[in-house]
């Protein structure tokens, strides 16, 4: 079968390779289920595993298979699957718990302590971009068919569900704690769906985004399902406390890592604020107003906290919301699919649009591997 590779660490390696196609007897205990990929979504972290800043090639191999936001239909199943059969649409995690953490071993590995990680696509285990997947059935989640259009976008929408549980989780210590306002800054294909879910929850939401509001598609949809936009070159997050008030919930999805001292600043009182970008450079920031930060947090119990991968829980939350946000703002979610590119050969024009997604008005770029 096809698949498209990188070898980790090198710069733009990213190529086509042929590969065994993969059986379920791989899995023990007749738990084993054969997938077909239909789709495969591609994002930065892809982008920067091309660009060679990360990125973990399995054991024995020298090339890593990309790509960890799927969607795809069982094919055959092991004696012991009792949850799928064949013709079903499923969503595989991308983390497993091949670490020696008390949290691997409890199931919980996107809480792993080890330095090293395995997640399908990114380290030590080969993805998604790739004709045919064999996993546990532990480790799919099942997609509606009625929604399985919009199925490549659970993936990132399970890491936002992760961020947002672990805030209710944390919250807990007030007793009551009723978030009205939140505001989301970054409006690319993680903003959006941050929004989206916030917008399902009955938050006022708030997005903020670099670029100008007139003709911005994204700004648009944060507009048709409810939420204000506003350009940080018109309005900082820290001036617009004086326009929407302080945010109970603030979720940051810039990569633009400065931008959480801003956040902190603009924080209500037992407010959270959660970090969800994994900003792998050496940026700096000055003029940091500490005492100010450090005073607003110890007075008025503040909260921040840094998130990372996501849960089979988390999968099943965003499917709920998947299927409420199709049931309330019907297209909204197709129309974050912006740029579907036919074959997985087709590769290199996928790395051109990820590399410049402003230039192409791109918000989700995904491969349509076999027609759904
Ligand atoms: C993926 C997560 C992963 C993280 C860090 C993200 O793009 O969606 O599953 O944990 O990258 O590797």
């Amino acid at each position: 079968m096809k698949a498209i590779a990188v070898i980790p660490k090198t710069q733009n390696s990213v190529r086509l390779v042929e590969m065994e196609k993969p059986a379920i007897s791989e899995i023990k205990n007749g738990r084993g289920v054969l997938v077909e990929i239909l789709r495969v979504g591609a994002c930065g972290t892809d982008r920067e595993i091309n660009n060679g800043e990360y990125g973990v090639a399995p054991q024995g191999f020298e090339f890593l298979v990309l790509g960890h936001e799927n969607l795809g239909r069982v094919v055959e199943v092991g004696d012991n699957v009792t949850e799928f059969t064949p013709g079903d649409y499923v969503v595989a995690t991308v983390r497993r718990p091949r670490g020696t953490s008390i949290y691997d071993k409890i199931g919980e590995q996107d809480f792993t302590t080890d330095d090293k990680y395995f997640e399908r696509g990114i380290s030590r285990l080969h993805g998604y971009m790739a004709e045919f997947y064999v996993e546990d059935a532990d480790f799919l989640v099942l997609m509606p068919a009625s929604i399985a259009e919009i199925g490549v976008l659970l993936e990132p929408l399970s890491i936002i569900e992760k961020g947002l549980k672990q805030a209710s989780n944390i919250q807990e210590r007030l007793k009551i704690w009723h978030p009205k306002t939140a505001a989301v800054l970054g409006t690319g294909n993680v903003g959006l769906l941050t929004v989206m879910a916030l917008r399902m929850r009955g938050y006022t939401v708030h997005s903020f985004g670099k670029q100008a509001r007139d003709g911005y598609l994204n700004a648009g949809m944060c507009a048709s399902i409810g939420a204000t936009y506003d350009s940080t070159e018109d309005l900082s997050i820290v001036e617009s406390v004086k326009k929407y008030g302080q945010y109970d919930l603030i979720f940051e999805c810039t990569g633009y890592s400065p931008i959480i001292f801003d956040a902190m600043q603009a924080l209500n009182e037992n407010g959270i604020l959660i970090l969800a970008s994994v900003t792998g450079g050496d940026r700096t920031a000055d003029a940091v107003p500490s005492d100010k930060i450090n005073q607003m947090f110890v007075l008025g119990n503040r909260v921040m906290v840094g998130t990372v991968n996501a849960g089979r829980e988390h999968f099943e939350m965003g499917v709920k919301d998947l299927a409420l946000c199709e049931a309330l703002n019907p297209g909204w979610l197709g129309t974050m699919l912006t740029h579907k590119i036919n074959g997985l050969e087709n590769y290199a024009e996928v790395f051109e649009i990820l590399n410049d997604s402003a230039k192409h008005s791109a918000i989700k770029t995904y491969f349509e591997v076999k027609a759904i």
